[in-house]
């Protein structure tokens, strides 16, 4: 806390994104806890976010009628300063990353010391007495049962109130406010209501007796409720009258990414089942995307049943998909279904096939712009080819979207497709070498000969693709063939067979009678009794002991 209250950073109004993104979760909790039980809800029906800047106290407060926190649940929650993602938080700063990214590391709510000194944070939850939480970022907090209700009584829910150091005052301007709550949380699927501050100031006479008119000042001030967000969730609305910032804004929120989208597909599906979502490619892969206990941790798509966030899953796409972030809202399935059910549920396994396809046309488009494709496929390669290994039945889908540099590609990169459309006349191969880098594998003998001939040789240098190409046997009718097998090395033979044999007679017959002088004659001896020296042959007898065939290469 203490780096984060002493952080020179320029960009701190991102604490409101934070709290209200924190309101808003709870808000979520306790909708989806009311869904199995009404009575949750009882004690405060209304479920809404206000914010409340105060300048006589010179504070701003982030309010909500959530699910609210116990005594327990504060000091767990909010007091732990050893959370795992504390120091995780503190490592990435220290090397550079944005302090906007305060929020993926899970310790959204340290950003309120940005811009206050002291945070006291009041709360009620059903399961509890009305406590209050309060630290002034020292290292240590407090915690006790609310008598005095200076703060006034909640009925439930929680109120952040954040006491400004001297030089925040711009957070106590509700215009300032305003702005932020636009920018950061617009899409937000509670009503936020700022208080706004109305300040009249006019002149007035005063007349003394005896002498002259004075003039004064009068300053009234008035608040009012203003409803910032009036927009509609995002995936209702029709795509066309969306914009990119729009995009950006709600994929950051379910992302917690500080960068935009690269792609984004918008879905208003129906038919069998009716469903809107949002899918979205990011532009970057996280830091530990293979971290396999971080992977099943990582939720990918949020689901909302007719506006109301239910959960978040990890497995409603296939793992290698993992990256995509998105929500998906339905009016189809039930409100109070229970999480075990949700597994089995038909709705949601029509829901699934829907995201799958939607995401692949969302590749499909992305493939279309090369310099995004790149983009993406420099994040994401691995995760494709992860999917070739493992998604059987995807596989089909997933290999026209891979990328190979080559030996034609110089910097850019080809898929299966371009490399067959600029095929060698009568190639019936696609080709490809493995090695450490693009470097080693340009440089493999094994592909000298070919390259020389004009074929085109994929660069399998990812230590994936040795996994992947076991499942690319043939792509398009074409055979995928590694340079270093025997039948690539076949194919630098250009003459026809019959040539071939009429040539080599005069060579054969010598072998012949050499191999008939000595029956255990070795290849070395041969070149040394004077085959070509250019010519590396391989010689194959029969039983008998006769010459079958002669294949020659250049070395
Ligand atoms: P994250 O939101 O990623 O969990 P935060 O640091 O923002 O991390 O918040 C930590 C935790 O504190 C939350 O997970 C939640 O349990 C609790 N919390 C924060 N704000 C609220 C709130 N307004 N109502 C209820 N619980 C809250
Ligand atoms: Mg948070």
């Amino acid at each position: 806390m203490s780096l984060i209250i002493n952080a020179f950073y320029t960009n701190k109004e991102i604490f409101l994104r934070e709290l209200i993104s924190n309101a808003s979760d709870a808000l979520d909790k306790i909708q989806f806890q009311a869904a199995q039980d009404p009575s949750k809800l009882e004690a405060e029906p209304n479920l809404c976010i206000k914010v409340t800047p105060d300048k006589d106290a010179g504070s701003v407060t982030v309010e909500d009628t959530g699910i609210g926190m116990t005594r327990e649940e504060m000091i767990n929650h909010l007091g732990t300063i050893a959370k795992s993602g504390t120091k995780a938080f503190m490592e990435a700063v220290s090397s550079g990353a944005d302090m906007s990214m305060i929020g993926q590391f899970g310790v959204g709510f340290y950003s309120s010391y940005l811009v206050s000194e002291k945070v006291r944070v009041v709360s009620k939850s059903n399961d509890d007495e009305q406590y209050i939480w309060e630290s002034t970022a020292g290292g240590t907090f407090l915690v006790w049962k609310d008598t005095t209700f200076e703060h006034g009584v909640l009925k439930r829910g929680t109120k952040v109130i954040c006491y400004l150091k001297d030089d925040q005052a711009e957070f106590l301007e509700s215009d300032r406010l305003k702005e932020l709550i636009m920018k950061h949380s617009a899409f937000v699927g509670f009503p936020i209501d700022l208080r706004m501050e109305h300040r009249q100031e006019e002149e007035i006479e005063v007349k003394e007796e005896a002498e002259a008119p004075e003039k004064r000042r009068k300053v009234t001030v008035s608040y009012s409720w203003e409803l910032i967000n009036k927009n509609k969730p995002l995936w209702l609305r029709p795509a066309e009258g969306v914009t990119h910032e729009e995009y950006a804004e709600l994929y950051k929120f379910l992302s917690a990414d500080w960068e935009d989208h690269l792609a984004v597909k918008h879905v208003m599906q129906s038919g069998q089942v009716d469903f809107k979502a949002l899918l979205f490619c990011p532009r970057s892969a996280p830091k530990d995307m293979f971290d396999m206990g971080k992977m099943s941790q990582r939720f990918s798509i949020r689901l909302y049943v007719r506006r109301v966030f239910i959960k978040e899953f990890n497995d409603l796409i296939p793992k290698w998909m993992g990256f995509v972030k998105g929500i998906v809202d339905s009016d189809d399935m039930p409100l109070n279904i229970s999480r075990e059910m949700l597994q089995q549920n038909a709705i949601l396994k029509h829901i699934k096939t829907g995201l799958q396809k939607n995401i692949f046309s969302m590749f499909q488009e992305l493939s279309q712009d090369r310099e995004r494709f790149k983009s993406f496929q420099e994040a994401f390669s691995q995760c494709l080819k992860l999917g070739v290994y493992e998604d059987h039945a995807n596989r089909e889908q997933i290999i026209p979207l891979l990328r190979y540099h080559s030996s034609k590609s110089g910097e850019d990169m080809v898929g299966l497709d371009e490399y067959i459309s600029r095929m060698k006349p009568g190639q019936r191969h696609i080709l490809y070498i493995t090695g450490r880098t693009k470097r080693d594998a340009a440089r493999s003998p094994y592909i000298e000969g070919l390259k020389r001939d004009g074929f085109e040789v994929l660069y399998m240098t990812d230590p994936v693709d040795e996994y992947a190409v076991q499942f690319l046997k043939e792509y398009r009718g074409y055979e995928v063939l590694s340079c270093m097998s025997m039948d690539a090395a076949r194919l630098l033979d250009h003459r026809s067979e019959s040539d071939l044999k009429a040539e080599l007679e005069p060579l054969r017959r010598r072998v012949a009678e050499m191999l008939a002088a000595t029956p255990s004659l070795s290849v070395p001896v041969a070149l040394a009794s004077g085959i070509p020296a250019d010519c590396c042959a391989r010689f194959g007898t029969s039983d008998q002991g006769q010459i079958l065939e002669l294949n020659f290469k250049h070395s």
